[in-house]
C-alpha cells in the first residue's frame, strides 16, 4: 500500500512538473499601438472610437493565433503590421498621410532580438505592405536600409508588385493636408510681421493635433525571443524626402532580447535626436532598469525636448510598458492567457 501511494505521488509530481513546464514554455506577449497623438477625446466619437478598438481587437487575435501555434516573434509582428497597413483607420499603408506634395512617402522596420539583424525601408511609394519589404530586405539583401528608387527595384527582384501611389489615397488624410496647408497659408501672411519662434510655437501646436500616427509592434515568442516592428506614413505635410524615426534602427524601431523590444509613435524629429528606442534599450541592459522606469524615463527626455508621442516595450520576461506623453496613444495587449485587452486614452 506504502509503495503504491509513493509511486502515485511520483506519478504526480512528475506529471505537474510537465505540465509547468509545457505552460512556461506557452508563455508569450504581443503588445502593439497604432500611432499617438492624432487623438483627443474631443475630436473622436464614440462610434469611431470603437472602430478603433475592433480594429486593434482584430491585429492582437492575429498575432495570438500565429503566437499560439508556435510561431515566431517576428512572423507575429510582421502579419500583424501588415493588417494595420492594410486598414485606413491607421497612418501606415493605406490611410497613410500625405506629403506636401499630394503623395504618399511610406517608412517602416523590423528587428529580430535574437540575432539584432534588422531590415528597413524608407519613403518608398508604391509598395502596399512596407513592413515586409524590409524583412526582405533583411533576409535577401546584405543591407539593413533601402530608401525610394532602390528600395522598389530590390522589391521587384523578390516579386513584389509595385502598386500606383493612390491606392493610399483617403478622403480624412486629403482633408487633413488641405487644413493644415491652409493654416500654413493663414499663418503664413501673419508671420510675415512676427518673428521665428512663434512661428514655431504654432507648428508644435498643430503637430500635436493633426499630423501624427505609425503602427508598430513587439512581440515575445514561446521561444523566448523578442521582435520589434513599425510601419507609417510619416508626418502629414511633410517635405518629400523626409525621413521619420520609425525606419531608423535605435530610433523609432529596436529589439534585443538582451534588453528589450521597442517600437515608437511620435514626432519623428525628436524620436531621431533622442534615439529613443535604443536608449531605453541601453537603460533596460545597462542600468539595470525596468522597462516601465526606462520608458518613463526616455519619454520625459522627448517631452523636455519639445517633442510627444509614445512607445511600447517588452521584455523576454512578458514585462511591458506603453508611456506616451500625447492625450492618447491607440494601443493592445495580448498574452498567451488570450485575453486581447485594448485602449487610447490614458
Ligand atoms: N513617428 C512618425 C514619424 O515621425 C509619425 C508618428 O508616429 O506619428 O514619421
Amino acid at each position: 500500500m506504502f509503495r503504491f501511494s509513493v509511486l502515485i505521488a511520483c506519478f504526480l509530481v512528475q506529471y505537474s512538473s510537465i505540465l509547468m513546464a509545457q505552460s512556461a514554455a506557452k508563455k508569450f506577449t504581443l503588445v502593439i499601438h497604432g500611432g499617438a497623438g492624432v487623438i483627443t477625446r474631443a475630436n473622436l466619437s464614440s462610434e469611431r472610437e470603437q472602430e478603433y478598438h475592433r480594429a486593434l481587437d482584430s491585429a492582437l487575435r492575429i498575432g495570438y493565433a500565429i503566437l499560439e501555434q508556435g510561431g515566431t516573434s517576428m512572423n507575429a509582428v510582421e502579419k500583424v503590421v501588415n493588417y494595420l497597413e492594410d486598414n485606413p483607420l491607421f497612418n501606415a499603408g493605406i490611410g497613410a498621410v500625405y506629403t506636401a506634395d499630394g503623395t504618399h512617402e511610406l517608412d517602416a522596420a523590423i528587428m529580430d532580438g535574437k540575432t539584432l539583424a534588422a531590415g528597413a525601408v524608407a519613403a518608398v511609394k508604391r509598395i502596399k505592405n512596407p513592413i515586409s519589404l524590409a524583412r526582405l530586405v533583411m533576409e535577401k539583401s546584405e543591407h539593413v536600409m533601402l530608401i525610394g528608387e532602390g528600395a522598389e527595384k530590390f522589391a521587384q527582384t523578390q516579386n513584389i508588385t509595385l502598386v500606383p501611389n493612390t491606392l493610399f489615397d483617403t478622403p480624412a488624410r486629403k482633408r487633413a493636408l488641405e487644413r493644415i496647408q491652409q493654416e500654413e497659408r493663414e499663418q503664413a501672411t501673419k508671420d510675415s510681421i512676427k518673428q521665428d519662434s512663434i512661428r514655431k510655437a504654432n507648428l508644435k501646436k498643430r503637430s500635436a493635433s493633426d499630423k501624427h500616427g505609425t503602427v508598430g509592434a513587439v512581440a515575445l515568442d514561446i521561444h523566448g525571443n523578442l521582435a520589434a516592428a513599425t510601419s507609417t506614413g510619416g508626418m502629414t505635410n511633410k517635405r518629400f524626402g523626409r525621413v521619420g524615426d520609425a525606419p531608423i534602427i535605435g530610433a523609432g524601431t529596436y529589439a534585443n532580447n538582451g534588453s528589450c523590444a521597442v517600437s515608437a509613435t511620435g514626432w519623428g524629429e525628436y524620436f531621431i535626436r533622442t534615439v529613443v528606442a535604443h536608449d531605453v534599450a541601453a537603460l533596460v541592459e545597462y542600468k539595470g532598469l525596468s522597462v516601465q522606469s526606462a520608458g518613463q524615463e526616455v519619454i520625459n527626455k522627448v517631452g523636455k525636448l519639445g517633442g510627444d508621442g509614445g512607445m511600447i516595450i517588452l521584455d523576454t520576461k512578458g514585462n511591458f510598458s506603453m508611456p506616451f506623453n500625447s492625450e492618447g496613444m491607440y494601443r493592445g495587449v495580448i498574452t498567451q492567457e488570450n485575453k486581447p485587452t485594448t485602449a487610447i486614452f490614458k
